[in-house]
């Protein structure tokens, strides 16, 4: 059956200090404690080789923000999957709408990216989700059977391997979150949408995270509906007591 997991993406936050003092953190918090959840933290780039070790791998994976779409050579400034999973890491959050937004990913590159980082052993965390105008004209769910669509290329063995995060952007750092109903709704769509491509059991089988907004005090109902298995947290994944106050909601 398909995974709980709550993952956090730092996004440009922390200095590489304040990035270890904030992994330790959180890592004590998990020592005595058996979370009903994968636990996955996103950091930026530096951070990887020197989180991974502090953290205990049973209890929180490491993953990184992005990754090239190229796998070596003069692409100056860029972070091939080679490298990421070189320092022990696990995953890589892709398709984040920052990235698409504001450093015009398209749907091609992304798709370069999840094949490199699945080449190279690592877990995916691809990220689609519709801006604001979309949803008023009630079009989310083409937008992400498109951004889906991107992936749709991948066998299903390598499809098995992703995990999905549903962001509508309208909810990224907004404070303004999906309702348990709209994220249902969706995310139940996005779950048909991979069983008409794959069949049900690979749909069945696969994490499909929501993210916007997240935090303790909405985490609980929004993972408590059925195709909503888990977050992916920016904001409050800064802070250790935050970020376990969400992991936490699958626990009681
Ligand atoms: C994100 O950017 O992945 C995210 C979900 O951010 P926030 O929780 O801050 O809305």
């Amino acid at each position: 059956m398909r995974k709980n997991i709550v993952a956090g993406n730092w996004k440009m936050n922390k200095t590489l200090q304040e990035g270890i003092a904030l992994a330790k953190e959180l890592n004590e918090m998990l020592a005595n404690e058996k979370p009903n959840c994968d636990v996955i933290i996103c950091t930026p780039f530096i951070h990887l080789a020197s989180v991974t070790p502090l953290v205990d791998p049973a209890k929180i994976g490491v993953g990184a923000e992005n990754c090239a779409d190229k796998e070596s050579g003069a692409y100056t400034g860029e972070v091939s999957a080679a490298m990421v999973a070189s320092t022990g890491a696990k995953y890589v959050i892709l398709g984040h709408s920052e990235r698409r937004a504001y450093y015009h990913e398209t749907v091609e590159i992304l798709e370069e990216k999840v094949k490199l980082a699945l080449a190279h052993g690592l877990t995916p965390i691809f990220c689609i989700g519709e801006v604001l105008e979309e949803r008023e004209a009630n079009k989310q769910n083409e937008v992400v059977a498109a951004q889906l669509a991107s992936v749709f290329s991948l066998s299903a063995e390598d499809f098995s391997k992703i995990i999905l995060a549903y962001e509508p952007v309208w909810a990224i750092g907004t404070g303004k979150t999906a309702t348990p109903e709209q994220a249902q709704e969706i995310h139940a769509f996005i779950r048909s949408t991979v069983a008409g491509k794959y069949g049900q059991e690979v749909a069945d089988n696969c994490s499909i995270l929501y993210g916007g907004s997240c935090k303790p005090s909405n985490a609980k109902e929004l993972f408590a509906k059925p195709d909503v298995d888990g977050g992916l947290i920016g904001g409050a994944a800064l802070k250790a007591a935050d970020f376990k106050g969400i992991i936490d909601a699958f626990n009681n």
